[in-house]
């Protein structure tokens, strides 16, 4: 790995002026991107982590009309909350998003603290969306590094996603934030990562950075060989996973009127009923469920 250098010469200034101008022309009118208020930030984050910024967007305008501050969606049922997170996947992140209202109504006076280590204390808030949020609700200066602002700078800074340790990256991205455009500066390492800096094939003809960025110009660190790339050659199809049983277990509780008992006693997909009862009690165990013994089998429902 690379060592740390001067973030000056790693991302030069006028490579982080290209890049808010390319940004303030070609930013993704997401519906979220014209809020500041920090609990629509806070859901923002939460929903756009490991979903597409598209289909983030669209629940949030629905999640924000229906619970528009931390107060109402803490005294939701979870049930309701459930159902509002459906197709976002991952969904203990609508539980825990639940569990930070409750934090910040009764910690915080119902209002969403400004600093990344309260933050970060919020159930289901990690350095990356601590620091997402810091950024553009609060204007702070923290860099909030995800997996495409790691390949950005990354590549700009040493050649490759994985070319810098992840505390110097993180030093790195802190150290690159403008003063006075933190949030502009989060949103466009974003669209960078995800318009441009694709994992595979980057648009370095058309990104902003190209000027300044070290895997355009050739350094290529993480080229060959990679675990990571050994890994992503023998991904798993997706309906294999137990990720995606567990979606289909709770697609199913969602369908169901409320409060009824769906039977959980037959294979899902290629998922025979043994894997099955066991995604249901996991789940259950997660607070996700209840579940109970029914005369075929587990039996389980959104939780009241
Ligand atoms: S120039 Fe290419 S590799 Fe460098 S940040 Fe832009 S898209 Fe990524």
């Amino acid at each position: 790995m690379t060592s740390p250098g001067d973030p000056d010469v790693l991302v030069p200034p006028p490579a982080r002026a290209a890049i808010l101008a390319w940004y303030a022309e070609a930013a993704r009118p997401l519906a979220f991107r014209r809020t500041g208020d920090p609990y629509a930030v806070l859901v923002s984050e939460l929903m756009a982590q490991q979903t597409q910024a598209v289909r983030a967007a669209e629940a949030w305008t629905t999640w924000i009309a229906r619970w528009p501050t931390p107060a109402e969606l803490a005294s939701a049922p979870v049930a309701d909350v459930l159902r509002a997170w459906a197709g976002l996947g991952y969904n203990r992140r609508a539980v825990a998003l639940r569990r930070a209202a409750q934090v910040i109504v009764a910690e915080h006076g119902g209002r969403v603290p400004d600093d990344v280590a309260a933050l970060e204390a919020l159930p289901g808030v990690g350095p990356y969306t601590a620091r997402a949020v810091a950024a553009i609700a609060f204007g702070r200066a923290v860099g909030a590094v995800d997996t495409n602002v790691r390949r950005v700078l990354g590549r700009v800074a040493a050649g490759g996603a994985d070319a810098l340790a992840p505390r110097d990256l993180q030093a790195l991205a802190d150290a690159v934030v403008p003063a006075d455009a933190a949030g502009p500066w989060t949103h466009a390492l974003m669209d960078v990562g995800a318009l441009l800096c694709a994992p595979q094939a980057p648009r370095c003809g058309e990104c902003p950075a190209a000027t300044w960025c070290r895997h355009a110009a050739g350094e290529r660190p993480d080229a060959h060989g990679s675990r990571r790339a050994g890994r992503a050659g023998q991904a798993v199809p997706f309906p294999l996973t137990r990720r995606w049983l567990r979606g289909r277990v709770l697609d199913l509780a969602r369908a169901a009127p409320d409060g009824a008992w769906v039977a959980y006693a037959e294979p899902i997909g290629t998922h025979a009923a043994s894997a099955v009862r066991e995604a249901v009690l996991l789940l259950a165990s997660e607070g996700l469920l209840d579940a109970r013994e029914g005369s075929d089998g587990v039996e389980a429902r959104l939780p009241g």
